[in-house]
């Protein structure tokens, strides 16, 4: 089955109790048995519901995975995650990761006896060093939130299989529309369906896609032992989000690189990260491991000060200012005071994260009004 197809149907089957096409809400805690252990496959709603397993279904057959276990949040999965490992072991990690991934390792994490490291991922040579055999998990994310840094993933994922490291791509920027990691090598792919696969800013629900049965099991037992499973409701609201994903993401995309391009030059910005511009250090492996570039834009202003960011930040009349992405409305941003807030100022700085950069999430609206918008706030500086 093509993407486009699997998007709508993979997984969904019209309820066997009633016909009805779209998977109901099945908003039950609990299911009747007939007599002690004789039922249908659902005892108690932590462990099982028809929602949430469509809905895994689904997400295993984009990311093209053995089975998905959803999560209360993108958080909550990574927790799951973590939960794989034990008390000395280390998990080597991208060091321009999502604020809150960082704060999960080194906040809670390592006060029960794992330890992280953070380095640069884009170059796999240097990067090799920092793998000891303490090592037991490698966490990715590409591209990096919000320096927009693309990591090889086969050629990092080859080098962590030949010393039996488990490797996790955090895909949530991308998308599997974009890119399908566990394709090139990785054995686990984890979403804050939060974004592009709810992709309305009207839920927050996380996934982690595993390559393997059995780590699949594993997590599905961390899923009910932990608890923190997402409601039904929630399950349905990522479930009709999926169904547009790849218009969706498409037309982000588009809107991305028209927007990026138009940008370029302006005398108000020092630098416009994004992976789809040729001299981008990524570039190539982007073309190689991505769909398309993705409709996160950041850029960087000629002064940086706090206030310059300010002026922009709140001159937007369509972008609005808040956190979050991947929704089908754009949103503006100001990672420094919002998304990477609990990364200590000098960490952010060491990989260009200053007090004037922006981030852009590019939705779907006609790209003329959304560069119209973006023209008269720089025009505010
Ligand atoms: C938002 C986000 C998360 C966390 O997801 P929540 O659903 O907010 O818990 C993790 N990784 C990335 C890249 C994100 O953008």
């Amino acid at each position: 089955m093509k993407f486009a197809t699997k998007t709508i149907h993979a997984g969904i089957e019209p309820d066997p109790s009633t016909g009805a096409v779209m998977t109901p809400i099945y908003q039950t805690s609990t299911y009747a048995q007939a007599a002690p252990g004789d039922h249908q496959g659902y005892e108690y709603g932590r462990t099982q519901n028809p929602t949430r397993h469509a809905l895994e279904a689904n997400l295993a057959a984009l990311e093209n995975g053995a089975d998905a276990i959803c999560f209360g949040s993108g958080l909550a999965a990574m927790d799951g995650v973590l939960k794989l490992l034990s008390a000395g072991d280390e998990i080597v990690a991208t060091n321009d990761l999502y604020g809150g991934s960082y704060r999960l390792i080194t906040k809670i994490y390592e006060r029960f006896g794992l330890k992280g490291h953070f380095v640069p991922m884009y170059d796999a040579a240097t990067f090799e060093k920092h793998l000891t055999p303490k090592t037991k998990l490698l966490w990715i994310e590409t591209p990096t939130n919000p320096m927009l840094n693309i990591v090889d993933i086969r050629a990092i994922c080859d080098m962590a299989k030949a010393r039996g490291i488990l490797t996790c791509v955090d895909n949530t920027f991308a998308s599997p529309y974009l890119q399908t990691p566990l394709d090139l090598g990785a054995d686990l792919v984890v979403h804050s369906a939060t974004k592009y696969l709810g992709g309305h800013s009207d839920t927050v629900l996380g996934a982690v896609v595993a390559k393997d049965a059995d780590i699949a099991q594993r997590l599905h037992f961390i899923q009910n032992a932990s608890g923190a499973v997402p409601g039904p409701m929630d399950c349905f609201l990522v479930l009709r989000g999926i169904k547009t994903l790849h218009l969706r993401v498409q037309r982000a995309c588009e809107n991305a690189e028209k927007i990026a391009a138009h940008l370029q030059g302006h005398p108000k910005i020092n630098k416009i990260y994004y992976p789809g511009f040729p001299d981008h250090p990524g570039h190539e492996i982007a073309k190689r491991q991505m769909r398309l570039f993705g409709a996160i834009v950041s850029l960087d202003l000629k002064q940086d000060s706090l206030e310059n960011a300010t002026k922009v930040l709140s001159n937007t009349k369509l972008f609005t200012l808040a956190e979050s992405l991947g929704g089908v409305e754009s949103l503006i941003g100001h990672p420094a005071t919002m998304t990477h807030a609990s990364i200590p100022r000098e960490e952010r700085l060491k990989v260009g994260l200053t007090d004037s950069l922006i981030r852009l999430s590019v939705g779907v609206e006609d790209v003329a009004d959304l560069i119209e918008d973006l023209d008269g706030a720089l025009a505010a500086l």
